[in-house]
Parts: structure tokens; C-alpha cells; sequence
């Protein structure tokens, strides 16, 4: 008989041995799993195979189904239009003029300090001491330098002045003491009041015909007369027959001529659309740029159409001016966008080109608010 019923906690030495032995085992083991640990946590190193095995395996990546097709043979890119920055300025960029064939100028426009080449696209100068000048100089206007074809009609003949008669004004402006003068000459006299040479003409040929290259070109050289080719760019880029290439062009600018745009398709621009002015405006002038060596400032509306948004997109784009068919001698800086020219008709006889090209009063003229 079992004189005590309790329970009696009975251990066995050897028992309890084994069992606290296990659980000092468990805990040098945890402790050394936690210092594993740690130890990674702080260096950031790598852990070894041994202290880090991966319960995942990566699974190889799918053998790619995609074929890549090309694009079908009759498949043309066609290149789009973008709108690039302005070319940075160099110093090519400032007009510059051209000695060896206006000897008579040379010392007007060398006193002209040269406008500050910066490294975007040059502004036009402001007006000098806020006061722009209005002056009086004739902007002759031409179109084809030939005699009409048979079967010309009376736009075309109108258009047109023969090469004979073209040579006979030259002739006229030489011998009676005018200068021709370009645009650029005209916008430094406005804006710094810079001096003109005496009884100044600027000479204009609107739409690049071929026939400027043959005849208007050689009779310019002939008396060193200056004149201002406005081309449609795409007729070039084109090779249409009718109009000058790029190559006569080179050579017409290379000996001092001013090559300007008159858009790119010759399109109505009035009432058109900002990308659509832009591509007309600054596509023409990007590429006149690309084959002149310096970026064009002045425009001729084709057609002589425009309107406000018109200039607006000249002013955004930096051009110093633009030129119109209306009739007119005067000049100053608000009207920049709008100077107006004096038509040379077919019919126009040398007494009254000798009327239309008289100024008084062209140099020193009034002053305007600005
Ligand atoms: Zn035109």
C-alpha cells in the first residue's frame, strides 16, 4: 500500500540531466541562428550558401514565342514635320556685308557696330533710345526678269520686265548716285539710326524664277548692285524648271546677294492656323539657312496675303521684317511686318522709274514713338 497518494515529483538524476542538456542544446543553437542573422543585417554581405539557402528556385525563362515581322515591303516612312529649336547663333549668323561688289557702302556699314552674337537666335535691336526712325527708302519690287512667253497672259506680262529695260535701270540707278541697300541696312538705320549712303534703293525679286539666275543676276554684278532674292523653297527642293536651283542660289549668295523666304508652297496665308504658318514660315527659312550659312530675317507674303496672326508668327520666329505688294516708300519699326514696296510694271517706262525711285528726304529721316 501506498501510504502517500499524492503525486510525488519523482526525478530521476539521469533523466533530468538529459532533459536540461537538451535544453541548453536548443538554446546555443537559437542563439546562434539570431547571430546569423544580425550579422547579416549589419554588413549587407552576401550571405554564403551556408548560412542563406534559397527555399525558391527561379524558373528558367519562357523560350520567347514572339517573332519580330518586318514592315511589309510597300511600307514607306513618311518624314513628318517637326518643329526644332532655332540654331544657335553663330558667327556667320550677323549679316555681313560684302565689300568686293558695294565698294560705295563698305565704310557706312563697317562703322556699324556689330550686333553681339548670343547664343540663341539674335533679336532685332531695339529701337535706339526708344525712338524708332522713319525713313524713305524705295523696296523695288520684281517678279521674272525675261521677255513673256507668246502665249503670256496679261498677269504674267505684267509681272515682267525685260532684261534690257531691268539693265537700263540699273544702269539709271548708277549714274544718278543711288546705293542699293538691303533690308538688314534698312532695320539698323530704323532701329540705331545708323546712316545711310546717299539716295539709298533696296532692290526685291519675288519667287526665285530661273530667269533672276540668267539676267538679273549678271546686270546686278555688272554695276555692283545688291538685290533680295525671296524664294519658295519647295519649288527649289523640287528642281521645278521654272525657278532657280540651289546651286544658282549658292552662287548668287556667295557673291552678296540676300536669299529670304517666300514660304515653302507660295499658299495664301491668311487666315491660317499656327502649325500651319509655322511649317510655311520657319520650314521655308530652315532651309534657305541650311544652304546660305546664316538664318534669313525677312519675309515676302506670298501673294501679299496676310494677316494679325501672320505677324504674329514673324515676331515669335525673330524675323527683323516682312514686305508686302502694297504700294509705298516709308519705313519705320512698328510697321516692320508690313513695309510696303514700289512696283516695277512691264510696262513701266524709265522716265517714271526714275519718279518711283526718288526719295526725298530718305536719310535722317523723322522720328516715331517706337
Ligand atoms: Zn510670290
Amino acid at each position: 500500500m501506498i501510504d502517500d497518494d499524492l503525486p510525488r515529483t519523482h526525478f530521476d538524476p539521469i533523466t533530468l540531466a538529459g532533459v536540461l542538456g537538451l535544453f541548453f542544446f536548443a538554446i546555443i543553437i537559437l542563439v546562434n541562428m539570431l547571430d546569423v542573422r544580425e550579422t547579416r543585417a549589419e554588413s549587407g554581405a552576401t550571405p554564403t550558401a551556408a548560412a542563406f539557402q534559397p527555399t525558391f528556385t527561379l524558373d528558367p525563362f519562357p523560350t520567347s514565342t514572339y517573332t519580330h515581322t518586318p514592315l511589309p515591303p510597300t511600307w514607306t516612312i513618311t518624314p513628318t514635320y517637326t518643329f526644332t529649336p532655332f540654331p544657335t547663333a553663330t558667327a556667320t549668323d550677323t549679316p555681313s556685308p560684302s565689300p568686293t561688289l558695294h565698294p560705295s557702302i563698305t565704310p557706312t556699314i563697317t562703322d556699324t557696330p556689330a550686333p553681339t552674337a548670343t547664343p540663341t537666335l539674335m533679336p532685332l535691336p531695339t529701337p535706339h533710345q526708344v525712338i524708332s526712325w522713319t525713313l524713305q527708302v524705295p523696296i523695288l519690287m520684281y517678279h521674272y526678269i525675261s521677255t513673256p512667253p507668246d502665249d503670256a497672259d496679261i498677269y504674267r506680262v505684267d509681272l515682267s520686265v525685260e532684261p534690257a529695260m531691268f539693265r537700263a535701270q540699273m544702269q539709271y540707278l548708277v549714274e544718278n548716285g543711288y546705293s542699293t541697300i538691303d533690308l538688314y541696312d534698312l532695320s539698323l538705320a530704323i532701329t540705331n539710326k545708323i546712316e545711310l549712303p546717299p539716295k539709298p534703293v533696296i532692290i526685291t525679286l519675288d519667287d526665285g524664277y530661273v530667269d533672276n539666275y540668267w539676267y538679273a543676276f549678271p546686270i546686278l554684278q555688272e554695276f555692283g548692285l545688291k538685290a533680295t532674292f525671296f524664294v519658295i523653297t519647295e519649288f527649289v527642293d523640287n528642281n521645278y524648271a521654272s525657278y532657280m536651283s540651289w546651286e544658282m542660289i549658292e552662287a548668287m549668295a556667295a557673291a552678296g546677294m540676300r536669299i529670304e523666304p517666300h514660304s515653302k508652297t507660295h499658299p495664301d496665308l491668311s487666315g491660317r492656323d499656327r502649325d500651319y504658318l509655322i511649317y510655311q514660315i520657319l520650314g521655308s527659312q530652315e532651309t534657305i539657312a541650311a544652304h546660305i550659312g546664316y538664318t534669313p530675317r525677312y519675309f515676302a507674303y506670298p501673294g501679299g496675303r496676310y494677316d494679325e496672326l501672320t505677324m504674329q508668327i514673324l515676331h515669335e520666329l525673330h524675323f527683323w521684317g516682312a514686305v508686302t505688294t502694297q504700294g509705298g516708300k516709308w519705313h519705320n519699326f512698328d510697321s516692320r511686318y508690313e513695309w510696303p514696296r514700289v512696283r516695277i510694271r512691264y510696262t513701266t517706262p524709265l522716265a517714271e522709274f526714275a519718279g518711283l525711285v526718288a526719295a526725298p528726304g530718305t536719310v535722317g529721316g523723322k522720328p516715331s514713338g517706337n
